[in-house]
């Protein structure tokens, strides 16, 4: 084991972040995490968390946590844009998982994190307002790190540690220094609408749907328990649509506003006797345009003392509700490397073996639709609608489909079932 007096920086108290901290946490290491806003805020809509990540956090001690305010996902189905259904998969513990697949709201799923950081770690370690500008090595060998007020530009503090990870999202300040020509992420033309919508349950209220084919889809999922306790639904949903990727787009910001006026047209006839969507997207709460946007994958994470982690590492497109799940599987495998290693430098190889060709198999098999694929041939093969799916495409070919994706994702049964369970209080 690499020693537990480690110095550690870690950089963004995002997703991936404080699950990192958590994880030192378990094998005794303490990290510090500099954080750029000055507040943390639940911010954003809903994510998935897929079994091989709640069971990382569930060993974490925080599964009863996220399961008080998290829809346990039963089902993904998908269906063309008639709304016929083209394949339905049992997911979490329907499908013999020992662990849910949950789909939360993302500032509830962060709040819970920094719940347990400020516990675990202490509230002093989490610093708030510490903008990254700038890394580099130390004349010691370790990493420097300076921290500005990210309104200001003035600097706040410089530190020295032995290791630097950066979970510091898409635009990342360090994945920038260590790759100064690389350029903004890449945008494949499709514009997504995120918001929620609180509705009758769609179905039975717990499954995730997708009605369409890519450049044309409508997404839902429900989020939030306490909306589901009183016969309600808080349904998290994605409107989809593909554009010209040669036409300018607005950069990526999770918090830029969206009107129904750019997308809902698209949409207007999609009123099936099982779910009416445009009726959904008008009564949304808030809604928030995001493009469709990832990197290549990159030969190296690590660089002397500096690792990435998380989006930092391998933005990914959101087809297969894997962004959130792999920083988590990132923070898992960064914290057992630490453990199996003697030194420093074998762990963040180690790490880095494991996660990067890993993460790039999911970022190009999402650049293909991921599950979705299934949506792609469907609208190719029958762009009319069908009579009945076996006409159009096998049973065996989407049961293939869908097991490759999970294979790739590293979330099918056989693999996240394997090892022990821990005692929660999920049925
Ligand atoms: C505000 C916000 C809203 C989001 N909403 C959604 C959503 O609704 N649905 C969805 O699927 N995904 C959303 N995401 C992205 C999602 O959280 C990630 O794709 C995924 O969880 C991987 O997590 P991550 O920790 O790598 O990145 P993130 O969760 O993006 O976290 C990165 C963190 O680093 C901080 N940071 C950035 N630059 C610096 C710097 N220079 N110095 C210090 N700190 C820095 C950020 O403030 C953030 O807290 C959102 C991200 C953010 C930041």
């Amino acid at each position: 084991m690499v020693s537990a007096d480690l110095d550690v920086i870690i950089i963004g108290a995002g997703i991936g972040g404080l699950t990192a901290a958590l994880e030192l946490d378990r094998v005794g290491i303490k990290a510090h995490i500099y954080e750029s806003v000055e507040e943390i805020k639940p911010l954003g809509v809903g994510i998935n968390l897929l079994p091989h990540a709640t069971k990382v956090l569930g060993e974490c001690g925080l599964l009863d946590a996220l399961t008080e305010t998290a829809i346990e996902t039963s089902a993904f189905i998908f269906f063309n844009k008639f709304g016929q259904k083209i394949w339905s998969e049992p997911r979490g513990i329907e499908a013999g998982y020992a662990w849910p697949q949950l789909s939360i709201h993302r500032g509830d799923l962060q709040m819970i994190l920094l719940a347990a950081a400020r516990e675990r770690l202490g509230a002093e370690r989490i610093h708030t307002g510490h903008h990254v500008a700038q890394i580099g090595p130390a004349l010691d060998g370790r990493v420097h790190a300076r921290f500005v007020n990210r309104t200001t530009g003035a600097t706040v503090t410089a530190e020295t540690a032995d290791l630097l990870i950066a979970g510091d999202g898409i635009h990342s300040v360090v994945r920038a220094q260590l790759r100064p020509t690389e350029g903004p992420p890449t945008w494949n033309g499709v514009l997504l609408w995120r918001a929620t919508t609180e509705a009758s349950p769609i179905l039975s209220g717990r499954e995730m749907i997708s009605i369409g084919y890519p450049g044309r889809r409508f997404i839902a999922y429900p989020i939030g328990k306490a909306q589901a306790a009183r016969g309600s639904s808080l349904i998290n949903w994605i409107a989809e649509i593909q554009r010209d990727p040669s036409t300018p787009f607005r950069r990526e910001d999770w918090n830029r506003r969206g009107t129904l006026a750019e997308f809902l047209p698209r949409f207007e006839d999609w009123v099936f006797d099982w779910v009416d969507v445009p009726a959904i997207m008008r009564a949304a709460e808030a809604i928030y345009e995001y493009p469709c946007v990832d990197r290549d994958p990159i030969g190296r994470w690590t660089h002397g003392r500096v690792t990435l982690l998380g989006d930092a590492a391998h933005p990914m497109y959101p087809m297969g509700s894997n962004g959130a799940s792999q920083a988590i599987l990132d923070a898992r495998a960064l914290a057992q490397a630490l453990v199996a290693e003697p030194d420093l430098d074998g762990a963040l190889a180690a790490y880095e073996a494991t996660r990067r060709p890993a993460t790039a198999q999911v970022v190009l098999a999402n650049r293909r639709q991921g599950p979705a694929e299934i949506q792609t041939i469907v609208e190719e093969r029958a762009p009319n609608g069908f009579d009945r799916i076996e006409s159009v495409i096998s049973a065996a070919e989407l049961a293939e489909i869908s097991s490759r994706y999970k294979q790739l994702a590293g979330f099918d049964r056989q693999t996240v079932n394997a090892g022990k369970r821990p005692e929660t209080s999920l049925t």
